[in-house]
């Protein structure tokens, strides 16, 4: 049986439009392509986690509007507890959306809408029966959303919860010094090679990722897991470990981070050792660059079953050989 996860953070429609050509401000823009589909960091890893098999509960808030049904799709989908959702009746569901150049080139028009509105919520405790506890970096960006998260880390921190987070840029430029105040409480710590040295404050020379990696204790405070893209992933903190990525056609990589934190918590809450669990986050988030989208991207246990077998990664088969609900 492993524990249930509570995870925090943003819940988004995003949108997906093909340009024929970027415009200039004031044209008239028709799009060759149009695509929702549901995003967010915090929505993918739950709906990343459910899929696997866990137990997943999302603490989010979205709008009133359209865009609400569409930014928790996929979690509905994959079973991912949605009672502690929140609606905003005035302010709207966040949105991404991506405006895809000819060449492949990604422009970004979002807002986190209802996102940063978190509140305290009503009666339901958010961290009963929860076993673990993960923040997707967004909600300790700003408004009544970061106070909300900061309190809950604080609590589960009581209650003996682990906690970890995964970081992201924003986050590092307005709140390093929270962030740096957390880090020796978290369990695990997720991020990626911008995100690590930023944090740090490592200087630019050599190998940005070891000499960030370096920084953190063997003998408390987390296990840091530094997502490298294409070139894989390496642990620091309480495990050292250097795991190149899968070989596979990356077609589209977002949702890929979100994928491998699942990935790499489900393995940890199971009880496997951090070079197991980052394969397992390595194999997810390789599976998913090899599809288009985000959570519609993320894969279910047996094809990431089917993934381990074809590339002879056995060492991580047994965690997803039975329901982790058994
Ligand atoms: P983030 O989006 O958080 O920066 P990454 O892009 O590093 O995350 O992706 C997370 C993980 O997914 C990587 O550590 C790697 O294991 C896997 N991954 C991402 N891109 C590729 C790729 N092109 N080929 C193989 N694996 C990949």
């Amino acid at each position: 049986m492993i524990p249930a996860f509570l995870v925090i953070g943003d819940a988004n429609a995003d949108v997906n439009g093909e340009l024929t050509r970027f415009p200039h401000e004031g044209d008239d823009c028709p799009l060759r392509a149009l695509g929702w589909s549901s995003g967010g960091s915090a929505a993918n890893v739950a709906t990343a986690l459910a899929l696997l098999g866990a137990r997943a509960r999302l603490l989010a808030r979205v709008g009133v509007d359209p865009a609400a049904a569409v930014a928790l799709r996929a979690a509905e989908a994959a079973r991912v507890e949605l009672d502690l959702v929140q609606r905003d009746a005035a302010i709207p569901t966040g949105i991404c959306f991506a405006a895809v150049s000819p060449g492949g080139e990604r422009t970004f028009f979002s807002h986190r809408g209802a996102n940063s509105a978190l509140d305290g919520g009503g009666p339901l405790d958010p961290l009963e029966g929860a076993g673990w506890v993960h923040v997707a970096g967004h909600a300790l960006l700003e408004g009544s959303q970061r106070g909300v998260t900061l309190a809950l880390v604080s609590e589960a921190g009581r209650r003996g919860i682990p906690v970890s987070l995964d970081l992201c840029l924003p986050l590092l430029r307005a709140a390093r010094e929270i962030v740096l105040e957390l880090v020796p409480r978290l369990a695990v710590l997720f991020a990626n090679e911008l995100e690590l040295p930023a944090l740090v404050g490592a200087p630019c020379i050599g190998d940005l990722i070891d000499l960030s990696l370096d920084r953190f204790s063997r003998d408390g405070g987390p296990l840091v897991a530094a997502k490298l893209g294409a070139r894989g992933s390496r642990l620091g903190g309480r495990a050292r470990a250097n795991l190149p990525a899968f070989s596979v056609i990356a077609r589209d990589t977002t949702g890929s981070g979100d994928a491998y934190v699942a990935g790499l918590l489900f393995a940890i809450a199971r009880g496997a050792e951090p070079a197991t669990a980052a394969l397992l986050g390595n194999a997810l988030g390789a599976l998913t660059a090899t599809r288009k989208g985000a959570a519609e991207a993320l894969p279910s246990r047996d094809e990431a079953r089917a993934f381990l077998e074809i590339h002879g990664a056995h060492g991580a088969l047994p965690l997803l050989a039975a329901p982790a609900s058994e």
